[in-house]
């Protein structure tokens, strides 16, 4: 098999070839069909999110079909189409685990940080953690991004609230441009926050049904009941509280953000809500995964042969990408 492999962080993902490994009696092995790049695994590579070993090969938004299991696997079968995404394991049985709130698991592990993830030909996966992936239409490369971006946006516009019909989305990249879509579906009106002068941003913004784009540093035209803030700028957290209601919830959907710069106490009085969306839950996966099967959105992709990792890495750190940079091995 080959592989993209990190070594150091702050260096380029090298190229190499290595045994194909053998699924333990838990697991898998995938043949990766495609596999999606996340703003995490550039926080990975760039050295802003430690990893617990090194070296390591990045990618959770991983479809791929299934050569071999394990002696102890009966849930999935040989030749069966599966998702792995940022949960690779969790331990089942800690405090958080117990209570549905596997995302938060004291000794987890996640793809491509803490096991080998998808930047590859094949990978193994823990057989309980692969997501069936029948019900969806569409092929690899548009079911890749739906695997982080879609997923932990799901978690965050739940986190927002039902109620809130005015949504802000500060930041309008994978994740964004997958959940103004699954937020219009559900009736509510999308405000899409980009970089001043992001003008090719904010004309995508509106062209999946955004009521409203612009700057973020521009108030929307009218107050949000929440905001979601994807890009991992600290900066956005007062402006979102800024532009959202009295009760209205800022929730930050990454996982790394740039230090939040302190603001007055009035930006959050009047019981607005600041809160973080953490990793995901299996549970998020099959509603999320179900809800795109039967509601259909539009992928936007740029696919990169695997070998150019870094090209889309670099891609998407200097924000050249609309939508989400998909590999294939
Ligand atoms: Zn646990
Ligand atoms: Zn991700």
């Amino acid at each position: 098999m080959h592989a993209m492999v990190l070594h150091h962080p702050g260096e380029a993902l090298q190229w190499e070839e290595r045994p194909t490994p053998l699924p333990g009696p838990a697991q898998v092995r995938l043949r990766v069909e495609a596999c999606a790049v996340c703003r995490t695994d550039l926080h990975v590579v760039d050295g802003d999110l430690p990893v617990p070993r090194l070296p390591i090969v990045p990618g959770h938004e991983i479809v791929g079909l299934v050569e071999a299991v394990g002696t102890d696997v009966r849930s999935v079968h040989v030749g069966e189409r599966v998702g792995v995404a940022w949960l690779a394991h969790t331990c089942g049985h800690c405090a958080y685990c117990r209570q549905g709130r596997e995302n938060l698991c004291d000794t987890p592990l996640f793809t491509g940080h803490g096991c080998d993830g998808g930047f590859a030909t094949h990978v193994l996966a823990d057989a309980a953690f692969c997501l069936p992936l029948d019900d969806l239409s569409g092929n690899a490369v548009h079911v890749a991004p739906l695997l982080c971006a879609g997923l932990i946006g799901w978690r965050a516009l739940r986190m927002a609230g039902d109620g809130a019909t005015n949504l802000g989305l500060y930041g309008f990249g994978a994740a964004a441009h997958l959940i103004a879509q699954v937020a219009r579906l559900q009736g509510r009106r999308v405000f899409a926050f980009t970089r001043a002068g992001d003008v090719p941003a904010q004309d995508f913004a509106r062209s999946l049904g955004s009521a409203w784009a612009g700057a973020s540093e521009e108030p929307p035209p009218e107050p949000l009941d929440a905001a979601i803030v994807f890009a991992p700028v600290g900066a956005l957290v007062p402006l979102a509280l800024q532009a959202v209601r009295k009760g209205g919830r800022v929730v930050c959907g990454g996982i790394h953000m740039s230090d939040i710069p302190s603001f007055p106490y009035r930006l959050l009085w009047e019981e607005r809500q600041l809160l973080s969306v953490a990793n995901l839950t299996r549970r998020d996966a099959s509603e999320f995964l179900r809800f795109a099967a039967r509601s259909p959105l539009h992928v936007e992709t740029t696919t990169y042969p695997l070998q150019a990792a870094n090209e889309a890495l670099a891609d998407l750190r200097g924000g050249r990408l609309q939508g989400a940079a998909v590999l294939l091995p």
